[in-house]
Formats: structure tokens, C-alpha cells, sequence
């Protein structure tokens, strides 16, 4: 069976982040069309993705000429020259992009950027500085928030669910987070059910409320 490829995708900037999207987009079998205005990093990058130029993507003409209105999605990994990547999320809404996704060093880049067409604007740098307070404050294993509120975290059992089956402990009515899962040493991953029950050591997957999380790991 011919595996088939993934929508092409263009990303601009091959820094830290560019870098990265496009290693991980390629390796999940999308085309991907990087541009960067460093020769080096595009030497660098050439046998890795599917096609590399090097331009400065401020100009209209270039994304034009790369046919950047028939790519699926954008992703602009431009941090520390704000000027440059919002002309080129300008440039590419003006073309008819619609699904944009950009970097932002910080607020008023971020509202920039929304306001000049990115649909998904991200912070890399907060969002991991954020994460990685929560892995070392509270006893969480791993921690991923969907925006300010919402969170899913691993972490090991807390003590008042021992030995019980959850239907029992009443985690979604005491503690406001739902078990989704169960991983028990040298066991497979299972998903939770009410009558799951957790023994000490056992590793859960649980989402809530940022601050319920909080609250239920640290019992
Ligand atoms: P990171 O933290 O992801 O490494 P950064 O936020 O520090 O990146 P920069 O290093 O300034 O951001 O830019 C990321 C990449 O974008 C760099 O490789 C740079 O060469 C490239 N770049 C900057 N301006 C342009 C431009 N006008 N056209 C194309 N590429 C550009
Ligand atoms: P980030 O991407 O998280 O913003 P960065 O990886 O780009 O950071 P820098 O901007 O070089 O790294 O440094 C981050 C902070 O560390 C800056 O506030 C800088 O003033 C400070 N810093 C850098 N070097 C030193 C040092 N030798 N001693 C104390 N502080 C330092
Ligand atoms: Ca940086």
C-alpha cells in the first residue's frame, strides 16, 4: 500500500521552532516548503524536508512565486524580527491564506499578529516556562494546557483513591477531573471505567480545571 502524503504545508523561519515544526510535519508524511533568509540553515535543512529556498519571505512577489495561496496552512517560527514576521502573515492573508499559524514574542506581537490574519497565534516560550512550574511544583509528570483553564496532566494516584474503584472515590464529583486512563507498572495503558480500580503506584491520565488539577495532585 503506497503511503499517502499528507497536506503540503509552508513554514518560514527555520530557527528553534520553524526547526522543529518542519522536522515533525515532514516525519508525519506532510510536504513541507520551508523558507528561511539564512543560506546556512537551508543547507542545513535541504535533504531533511521536501523542498528549502532561501528568500525573504517579507516579499509578496517570492510567497506569490512559491504558490503560497494553494498550501493548506503557514506557519510562521519568526520571534525576534517582529517587523519581518508580521509583514509576511500580512503578505500571506493577502494572498488567501486563512489557516496561519504564528509565533509571538509577546502580547502586543500576539494581537498584531491576530490582526493581521494569524488564526493561531502560540507561545512557545511561556508555554514551556509555564509547564515546566507545574512539573517541578506539583507532583505532575506531565502536564499539557489547552489554553489558560483547561488541563491534561499525568500523574501518579492520589492517596484517597487507593483501593477503590473510581466510581467509589467520585473524583468528577469531589475534585472536579475525570480520570481518563490508567497505566500500571509493567501493564498496558487501560482506559478508566467506574468500576477501574486504582492501586498505589498506578499512573493516571487526568483532565480538568488548571487549578482543580492542582488541587487533586497535591492530596
Ligand atoms: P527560535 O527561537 O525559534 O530559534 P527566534 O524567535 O529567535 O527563533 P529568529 O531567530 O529571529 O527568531 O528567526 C527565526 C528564523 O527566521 C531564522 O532562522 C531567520 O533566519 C528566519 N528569518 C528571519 N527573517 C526572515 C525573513 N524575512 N524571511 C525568511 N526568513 C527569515
Ligand atoms: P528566551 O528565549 O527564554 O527569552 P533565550 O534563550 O533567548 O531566552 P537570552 O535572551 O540570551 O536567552 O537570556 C534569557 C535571560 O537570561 C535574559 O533576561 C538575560 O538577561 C539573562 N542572562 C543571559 N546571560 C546571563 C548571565 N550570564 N547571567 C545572568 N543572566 C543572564
Ligand atoms: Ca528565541
Amino acid at each position: 500500500m503506497s503511503a499517502k502524503r499528507r497536506k503540503p504545508i509552508m513554514v518560514i523561519g527555520l530557527g528553534r521552532f520553524g526547526g522543529a515544526v518542519s522536522r515533525t510535519l515532514e516525519r508525519m508524511g506532510h510536504e513541507v516548503l520551508a523558507v528561511d533568509i539564512d543560506p546556512a540553515l537551508v543547507q542545513e535543512f535541504a535533504g531533511e524536508l521536501t523542498k528549502v529556498v532561501e528568500a525573504d519571505a517579507t516579499d509578496t512577489t517570492t510567497l506569490e512565486q512559491l504558490g503560497a495561496k494553494d498550501f493548506d496552512a503557514a506557519v510562521v517560527g519568526i520571534g525576534t524580527n517582529i517587523e519581518a514576521s508580521v509583514l509576511i502573515v500580512l503578505a500571506l492573508s493577502d494572498l488567501g491564506l486563512t489557516n496561519i499559524w504564528a509565533k509571538a514574542t509577546n502580547e502586543k506581537h500576539a494581537r498584531i499578529l491576530e490582526r493581521t490574519g494569524a488564526a493561531h497565534v502560540v507561545f512557545p516560550e511561556q508555554r514551556m516556562g509555564e509547564r515546566v512550574a507545574h512539573l517541578i511544583n506539583e507532583k505532575l509528570l506531565d502536564f499539557i494546557a489547552f489554553g489558560d483553564e483547561f488541563a491534561i496532566a499525568r500523574l501518579i494516584a492520589p492517596e484517597p483513591l487507593l483501593g477503590l474503584p473510581l466510581v467509589t472515590s467520585q473524583c468528577r464529583k469531589k475534585y472536579d477531573v475525570t480520570v481518563v486512563g490508567v497505566k500500571r507498572e509493567g501493564e498496558n495503558f487501560i482506559h478508566a471505567v467506574p468500576d477501574t480500580i486504582i492501586f498505589p503506584g498506578d499512573e493516571l491520565v487526568v483532565s480538568g480545571r488548571i487549578h482543580d488539577l492542582e488541587a487533586f495532585s497535591a492530596m
